[in-house]
């Protein structure tokens, strides 16, 4: 299980590289479907496999809680679970006791919380994350991190990066799944002096790949940027970057610029749910009622099964009544058009057209 970086862009950091998985190879850059229950919401694994997904994330926290470890290593493994065959990451859980858990607390061998569904009380240690991932089976496992909120003192930056190092060294130290890679996880908020320091703790640790985390917590979109941006050259380049929680159409190519390799996002599924979908000119809402007698499909341009078959008027249609297809067919559109976006990018790269690609297609995005 290794990483090859094929090529870098010319004129930008962006690069192509192959990961070599124990479910198979994936292209990078790639952006990964979010599966937080063992399912990305309403689409079957057959769907994201043809659509062209060789990877998914999977939420440590939520398949703890529901419906819990002994029964997924008793189904075979998440893999087997969800019969989905090709790669999963899985994360630590921090960032879902971070932003779901009402009443959490950091303390050093852990961080105790009660949980979202029934308020009962749970304590997760790094060592217990770890091995809550490898009964999973994952393909990539995270280590358990303080994702800090945004803005904070650079004291509480600190504190949070520091419990973060010692988290990493007490993951590594009990990760024995051989056919699990595990990545470590950058902290320091916005402050560079930690950014670095955090860097330099972290891949001190040998880890097979890593994540720039503790971003996308409300952070001005031009401070992440120069977050990013600086964190991302410090990392080792025969390893795999990944982007935590990230996945606009303009937060992706943002990201690949600096050299980033790896996104997951609940994003173009949730929105799809919402009604929102992407075109080449920005996000649209299919609810509006402009649509109401609009023949023409979500994208003139995207070859989706959505867009091959349906109208506009259909899918508006759908979503006024309330039916359950239109969630389906509007997270198809979401995920192929991310998907392509991946494709197109590729292509760029290999081509040192990327800046170019970048840039033209912001310009027709309207946000
Ligand atoms: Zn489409």
């Amino acid at each position: 299980m290794t990483f090859t970086l094929l090529h870098k862009d010319k004129h930008s950091k962006a690069r192509l590289g192959k990961l070599k998985l124990f479910h198979g190879e994936i292209d990078t850059p790639v952006f990964m479907p979010v599966g937080t229950q063992a399912s990305v919401k309403s689409i079957t694994p057959d769907e994201l496999y043809d659509i062209g997904f060789k990877i998914i994330l999977s939420n440590t926290y939520h398949l703890y809680l529901r419906p819990g470890v002994e029964i997924i290593a008793n189904q075979g493994g998440l893999h087997k679970f969800m019969n989905w065959k090709n790669n999963i990451l899985t994360d630590s859980g921090g960032f879902q006791i971070f932003s779901l858990s009402e009443l959490r607390k950091f303390k050093d061998d852990g961080v105790e919380f009660s949980s979202h569904i029934d308020g009962s009380k749970h304590f997760l240690t790094p060592e217990k994350v770890v091995k809550l991932q490898e009964q999973y089976g994952s393909d990539i496992a995270m280590v358990l991190d303080e994702c800090i909120q945004y803005p904070c003192s650079e004291k509480e930056a600190e504190k949070a990066k520091n419990l973060t190092f010692d988290w990493a060294k007490r993951c590594k130290a009990v990760h024995t799944l051989k056919t699990q890679l595990q990545f470590g996880i950058i902290q320091g908020s916005v402050y560079k002096n930690l950014r670095k320091a955090s860097t330099d703790e972290i891949t001190s640790l040998n880890f097979d790949g890593y994540a720039v985390g503790g971003l996308s917590v409300g952070e001005p979109f031009d401070l992440r940027n120069e977050v990013l941006d600086y964190s991302v050259e410090w990392l080792p380049d025969n390893q795999p970057r990944y982007l935590m929680g990230v996945g606009t159409p303009q937060d992706i190519l943002y990201g690949v610029m600096f050299g980033i390799d790896m996104f997951d996002c609940v994003l173009p599924t949730r929105n799809a749910r919402n009604g929102q979908v992407f075109t080449y000119n920005g996000a649209i809402n299919i609810k509006s009622a402009i649509y109401k007698n609009d023949s023409s499909p979500i994208d003139e341009k995207c070859n989706c099964y959505t867009c091959r078959n349906f109208s506009r008027a259909y899918l508006r249609h759908l979503y006024k009544a309330g039916e359950l297809l239109a969630l389906r067919l509007n997270s198809i559109h979401n995920l192929y058009f991310l998907n392509k976006l991946i494709l197109d990018i590729r292509q760029a790269i290999a081509t040192d057209t990327f800046l170019k690609f970048k840039d033209d297609f912001l310009k027709n995005y309207k946000f």
